[in-house]
Parts: C-alpha cells; sequence; structure tokens
C-alpha cells in the first residue's frame, strides 16, 4: 500500500494504525430510528510507538470500548469523544494500556448506537415505499460512513467486513456483500464481504424485499409489487457485465445485483459493490434509462477496485466511470446514443464551469480540488463526472481505442482494491507514455487537466451535430411549419425529446404548451428524463396549468438531481420562488437531509431566512 498525503476530511492517522476488518452486530429499530450493537475492529498497528487509537465518528453514542485478546479475554479501555466538527463530526480517541500496545493486530470492540438523525440513514415511513413497509438504507459517501460505524472513515484505508443484522421480523436485510447462508434465529441475516473496499461502500438496506435472479452472476432485488417491472427492465445484465469485463478486464466482486429502491431514494444509482442502489425513476418501462446501470457496473472497476485516496480526486472515481459508461453504451447501445449523451452531458460541464466562475469558484472547476474544510457534498460537481470522462477520452485520443484498452486494463490490472492518489497516478501514466511504441503526451499537457481550471487546450472535439434534425423540428414547430401532431416523436428516443423541450424558449405561448401537453400526454409520469426537461419547461414559461403535475413529480421522487433541478429552476424567479416555497413545505418530510439542505439553500439564500419556516 502506497502511503498517501493525510485526508483532510477524517481524524485517522493511518501512520500509526491501519483498520483491517470490520465485525457488525447491530439492531435495527424503527421505530427510534436507530441502529445499536457493536462494531469490532481488527486494527494494525503501524508505529510500535503508537498509544491512541483515533477513528471518525458523527453523532454516535458510546457506551463502551473493549479490547478483545487472542484467549478471548476482554480488556475496559479508556475513550474520549471530542466535541464534534460540523463537518467531520467527533474523533473518537481510544487509548492502549502498555502491555498491548505491542501486539501488531488486536481487535477493539466498540458498543453504541446511532443518532437519530444519523446523516448516512435515511428511515422511510411505510407511505414511502411502494408496499407500505417499513425501510431502510444506508449511503456512505462521501463523509457518512461515519455517523453509524465508529472506523477509519478514509478513502485511503480498505477495510474486509462481516456484519449479524436484526430486523423486525418479515422484513430482509441486503448488504453490500455476499450473504451467509445459514439457519439464524427470526429476524437475523448475516454477510460476508471478503474483497476489501473503502468504508464509504460499507452499505446496508432493510425492507420488504424479494429476489429475482436475472443470470449466473446477476439479479435484482426489490419490494415485491416492483419485481418484475424491475426484471424487465434490466435483463440485459447479464451482457452489461460481459461487456464491462470485455473492456476493462474481469470482475472481480463474484456477483453483480441491484437493489431496486423506493422513490425517496436520493441518487440516480449509488455503487456500493455487489448490490448497487437503484433509484426506481429507472425504472422507464423501456430500457431506455440504463445509462445509470451502465454507470454504477462501471464502478466495479473505477471507483470499487481503483479508488480516490481522499475526496479532492473524486475525479480518479468519476472520471474513469463516466468515460466506462460512455463506451459501454456505446457498445451496448450504439454510437448514435452514445454521442447523443456526450453531446448533452458536455453542454451540461460547460454550464457548470460557467456557473462556477459566476459564483466566484473557478478553481473548482480543476480535476484535482482543495476541499479542506468544506463539506465534500458541497464541493463536488459535474465537473469530476464530464471533465474527468474528457480527460481520459483525450488519453483515448492520443493513444488510439485499442492500445487505449490495453492501457485500461493494466491500470485496473496494477491498482486492484488500491487506493489512489494524484501523485501515483502521474507517475504511473509517465512510465507507461515511455514504453515503445507508446503516444506522446507530455507531462504539462497532462498536468493542465488535472490542475488548471476550466477546459484545457487539449479538449477532444465533441460531436454536437447529432441533433440538428431536432434542432431544425424545433424551430419549424415552433415558427408553425410543422404541425403538432405531425411531430416524429415514434422514432425519437428519450434524449431527442429532451433537446427538442430544452429548445423551447420561456415565452412559449400557452396554447402551443396545452397542445404539446395534451398531443403527447405529457406530465409528471412516463419516462422521467422527458417528465423532467417538460417540467423545467413549464417552470421557465409559468404555465399554470401543469403547476399540479409539476407538484405531483416534486412529492413522488426524493431523487436528488431531479429535485435540485426542478427546484433552481424555481429558484430562478419570484413566483417561481413563492411556488417552490408552497411545494416543498409539502414534500420536505420525504427528503434525505443532504437534499432538505440542497434545496433551503436554494429557495432562502439569506441566511436564517429558512429558521422561520
Ligand atoms: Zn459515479
Amino acid at each position: 500500500m502506497t502511503a498517501h498525503a493525510a485526508d483532510p476530511h477524517s481524524y485517522a492517522d493511518t501512520g500509526k494504525f491501519v483498520v483491517r476488518h470490520v465485525a457488525l452486530d447491530l439492531s435495527t429499530d424503527f421505530e427510534a430510528h436507530r441502529l445499536a450493537g457493536t462494531a469490532e475492529l481488527t486494527v494494525e498497528q503501524v508505529d510500535p510507538a503508537a498509544d491512541e487509537l483515533v477513528l471518525d465518528t458523527r453523532g454516535l453514542e458510546i457506551s463502551a470500548v473493549h479490547l478483545v485478546e487472542a484467549s478471548g479475554r476482554e480488556r475496559v479501555l479508556a475513550f474520549e469523544l471530542a466535541e464534534p466538527d460540523p463537518i467531520l463530526g467527533a474523533r473518537l480517541s481510544i487509548g492502549f494500556p502498555h502491555c498491548c500496545a505491542a501486539t501488531s493486530q488486536m481487535r477493539i470492540r466498540i458498543a453504541y448506537r446511532t443518532s437519530n438523525e444519523a446523516s448516512a440513514l435515511q428511515w422511510l415511513e411505510p407511505s414511502q415505499t411502494f408496499g407500505a413497509k417499513p425501510y431502510l438504507y444506508s449511503q456512505g459517501q462521501a463523509i457518512h460512513t461515519r455517523s453509524w460505524i465508529p472506523l477509519q472513515d478514509t478513502p485511503s484505508v480498505r477495510v474486509t467486513y462481516e456484519a449479524r443484522i436484526r430486523t423486525p421480523p418479515g422484513l430482509v436485510a441486503v448488504m453490500s456483500a455476499s450473504r451467509v447462508e445459514g439457519t439464524w434465529p427470526a429476524g437475523e441475516h448475516a454477510f460476508a464481504m471478503k474483497q476489501p473496499i473503502p468504508p464509504y461502500l460499507i452499505a446496508l438496506a432493510v425492507g420488504d424485499l424479494r429476489f429475482q435472479a436475472l443470470g449466473d452472476r446477476t439479479g435484482v432485488w426489490t419490494e415485491p409489487s416492483r419485481l418484475a417491472a424491475a426484471a424487465r427492465e434490466f435483463a440485459d445484465l447479464p451482457r452489461m457485465l460481459e461487456a464491462g469485463e470485455q473492456m476493462a478486464g474481469p470482475y472481480r466482486w463474484d456477483r453483480y445485483d441491484l437493489l431496486v429502491m423506493p422513490r425517496a431514494f436520493a441518487f440516480g444509482g449509488m455503487e456500493n459493490p455487489r448490490l448497487s442502489f437503484i433509484s426506481p425513476s429507472t425504472v422507464a418501462g423501456d430500457r431506455s434509462l440504463v445509462a445509470v446501470i451502465v454507470h454504477e457496473l462501471a464502478h466495479s472497476w473505477s471507483g470499487n477496485l481503483v479508488t480516490n485516496a481522499t475526496w479532492d480526486d473524486f475525479w480518479l472515481n468519476e472520471g474513469f466511470t463516466t468515460y466506462l459508461e460512455h463506451r459501454l453504451v456505446e457498445e451496448l447501445y450504439g454510437e448514435r446514443r452514445a454521442q447523443m449523451e456526450s453531446a448533452i452531458a458536455y453542454g451540461e460541464l460547460v454550464r457548470t464551469i460557467e456557473d462556477l466562475e459566476k459564483a466566484g469558484r473557478r478553481e473548482d472547476s480543476a480535476l484535482h480540488l482543495d476541499l479542506a474544510g468544506r463539506d465534500p457534498d458541497e464541493g463536488i460537481s459535474d465537473v469530476a463526472y464530464q471533465k474527468g470522462r474528457w480527460f481520459v477520452s483525450f488519453l483515448e485520443e492520443r493513444f488510439g481505442r485499442p492500445a487505449f484498452d490495453a492501457f485500461l486494463r493494466a491500470y485496473f490490472d496494477a491498482h486492484a482494491f488500491q487506493s489512489i492518489d494524484p501523485p501515483t497516478f502521474r507517475a504511473w501514466l509517465l512510465a507507461y507514455l515511455k514504453r515503445p511504441g507508446a503516444p506522446a503526451a507530455p507531462a504539462a499537457e497532462i498536468d493542465a487537466w488535472i490542475s488548471q481550471p476550466g477546459l484545457p487546450a487539449t479538449m477532444p472535439k465533441v460531436a454536437t451535430g447529432v441533433f440538428e434534425g431536432v434542432d431544425m423540428l424545433a424551430s419549424d414547430w415552433r415558427a408553425g411549419r410543422v404541425a403538432t401532431g405531425a411531430l416524429p416523436v415514434k422514432d425519437w428516443i428519450p434524449m431527442e425529446w429532451v433537446r427538442f423541450l430544452d429548445q423551447q424558449p420561456a415565452d412559449l405561448a400557452d396554447d402551443r404548451l396545452g397542445e404539446l401537453r395534451s398531443t403527447f400526454q405529457l406530465g409528471a409520469d412516463g419516462n422521467t428524463e422527458i417528465a423532467l426537461s417538460w417540467l423545467e419547461l413549464v417552470i421557465r414559461t409559468g404555465y399554470e396549468p401543469a403547476y399540479p403535475d409539476l407538484e405531483r413529480f416534486l412529492l413522488n421522487t426524493g431523487r436528488w438531481r431531479l429535485v435540485e433541478t426542478l427546484f433552481s429552476e424555481l429558484a430562478r424567479t419570484e413566483s417561481g420562488r413563492a411556488l417552490g416555497e408552497r411545494i416543498y413545505a409539502k414534500a420536505k418530510p420525504g427528503y434525505h437531509a443532504s437534499i432538505r439542505e440542497a434545496v433551503e439553500r436554494l429557495l432562502y439564500p439569506e441566511p436564517g431566512r429558512a429558521a422561520s419556516q
């Protein structure tokens, strides 16, 4: 393991101790919204003189800490929980008596319970699920795992884990781990993760869950009423996994399953290893939104296998993953669709960079960020994903595709199950570029991508002509040269719909909007991406007849990108903001805490205003 610069988002001192394994024994209390039990950490002592183990926690109530000796004998250890920092949480220091500090590996058992406001945990009310049963899920990324497990919560550390989870009878627990079969008492579930992962990938969900296999190594978990639709939607999963292996090398996590979540799930997808958590908004009925699945699957290589050592370099996870996503979409669904996704993503990247500049945050448009003192959830943007992806595409352009594919496989092989920082990445890349036959890519060009804000001179050319036909139709329709009923929407994929709607101006007349709405049943339902673009247009034009649809949509989803997109559009005008406040008052209980914060930043930019709500 390479030595890394300290992680600004963790109290851990990995020069003294490194946590190698975590054994959890936790009960889920759906009434109190708490997990309670023990975490036993296997800790390796790196510095023989060290006598204090420091861990990350947030909101945890620690009741006891024990050293478990090889003989099984237990010894009480003194501990101290410091005053919490608003971003990092509270430092937990555990002192070792002199006798024990010399053992190279030791087991430390911590008895604790989580806060009922743990930032990693979202406890859903039965009314928020499809089957009206209680539901719990965890989201560790970026620095939330410490709110349900005391450990070294930095992606520079990798752990294996095992867990015993106790749930109310009738509910099923799943984790980012393999299920340990056995005869457990009712309501007990056992798991083991034998591949070492960064702590943010330890994940748990509990609900009324069923499983359907989609192949030897793949399958889908979800609530019973959604299982058939999810299995139909993601039937391509085995083919996706094979395509991923063709491109990036062997799949090293044994199984790849999906967990399709309730609507309140805050993300499009979260790449928890072996079991990606997926928003139900991707179940479009026509397999048109599977790019999210392809993205989460691609994390099986970039992110989960080779991991950014700190959140300052989130681009090492997301840039490579977004590149792989693009390649897999091209492979599985054709070049045209891949080009459309690229053109849309490029437009969004340009807007993000402009917005960062306007907000006085130009330096945040570099790939490598300085997030010290900031919450990584706030500092991270599209840039890590899309600029990161174009950096990888730039390398592909230099290498040529076949040579670049060999480079990619070599990169994943060389760094499998390791965490990586930019100096390590840069040195490895530059050494690779010295091989006979490798292309020229001077260090200065690479450094411009990694360290400089904005888009560098070596930005690849993005094919934007792919929307010319739709753009022409959009302006012809607006000018009355093409009738609404004559629009060739049957041939459109959702991205063409999105483009058509995005092209419409804010002064589009109500009767034209009404025609679109009634002819194509635009509203809160159907394909999520089309509904989102339609509702953005509704807000942009102030088209009041569709406001009830907007409200229904915002009440029916808790997915960050959808919620934030619509509330930012609403926050642009005073009347929009007033409507936003009314809808938010109703939608708020269903949103994840971090989304509430994001929406409140949009609706109540002056500090203190939200408090009066
Ligand atoms: Zn990702």
